[in-house]
């Protein structure tokens, strides 16, 4: 992704593009895969880490990305797949290694319907399998 692209995508989800919301947006984009705070310090370390977390924040409340409790209660952080606004038909299953401590995300795995009760109103579902990844597995 180019950082013209990278600045197209902010704009089409409202948010001003600035140098560090190019950064962090770029950061996730060539991770390819969730990362909690901690992970993204890790890579940023040019970047104060107050300012790390206002730019998630932002970008949460603008649904650039979205998050999701990996299964150690961590938030992880996932790009929004969509150009614009949100179509919210992300559900799909999280996967979190206990060796290598990577989340994944598994388009292809859907959340099961959930029926509830009686007066009951969803907004978010999240869904986390723990165990081994594919790579760890095969070591
Ligand atoms: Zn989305
Ligand atoms: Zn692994
Ligand atoms: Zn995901």
């Amino acid at each position: 992704m180019t950082s013209e692209e990278i600045t197209q995508h902010l704009i089409s989800k409202g948010v001003k593009p600035t140098a560090n919301r190019i950064i962090v947006l770029r950061a996730l984009r060539e991770a390819n895969r969730p990362m909690s705070l901690k992970a993204l310090e890790m890579k940023l370390l040019s970047m104060d880490k107050s300012s790390i977390f206002r730019v998630l924040s932002l970008f949460l409340e603008h649904e650039v990305v979205h998050s999701f409790e990996d299964g150690r209660g961590l938030l992880n952080y996932e790009l929004c797949e969509h150009h614009g606004p949100c179509k919210h038909d992300e559900n799909h299953v999280h996967f979190y290694c206990e060796s290598c401590q990577r989340s994944f995300c598994l388009e292809d795995v859907h959340v099961p319907d959930v029926q509830l009760p009686e007066g009951f109103e969803a907004h978010a579902m999240s869904f986390v399998v723990k165990g081994v990844c594919a790579e760890c597995k095969g070591k």
